[in-house]
């Protein structure tokens, strides 16, 4: 098979047949589909994520207008309302305490188990 060394397929890395379409940016159309349906599933991955940071910015949200300033709480109260630790967007430092972003909320879990909210 004739190929031209700089032209590899996007999908899989391999070199790209001359005998394909000069545009083309995959070796075959198994390429093309399966690079198709992993960024479908990427697009889909992300939409969720964005669901699970603005939920859990609804929970914070929730709480913390029945709290005081830097009062802080059972870790329980978020948990039981679905809470989903892995999902923020940074880390920051508030006043001298790393907090976990997320859009308009952040927190911070401490080791005994309690969380400080910070409106941001
Ligand atoms: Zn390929």
């Amino acid at each position: 098979m004739k190929t031209i060394e700089n032209r590899s397929c996007d999908y899989c890395g391999d070199a790209i047949s001359l005998d394909r379409n000069m545009n083309s940016r995959y070796c075959c159309n198994e390429c093309y589909y399966e690079n198709k349906k992993s960024r479908a599933s990427e697009k889909n991955r992300q939409k969720n994520q964005e669901r699970e940071l603005f939920s859990n910015d609804r929970i914070i949200d929730t709480l913390y207008k029945n709290i005081d300033k830097n009062q802080v709480i059972s870790a329980k109260e978020l948990i039981d309302r679905n809470f989903n630790w892995s999902i923020f967007t940074g880390l920051i430092e508030v006043e001298g305490i790393k907090v976990k972003k997320l859009q308009y909320y952040g927190y911070t879990l401490f080791t005994n188990q309690t969380v400080n909210l910070w409106k941001l």
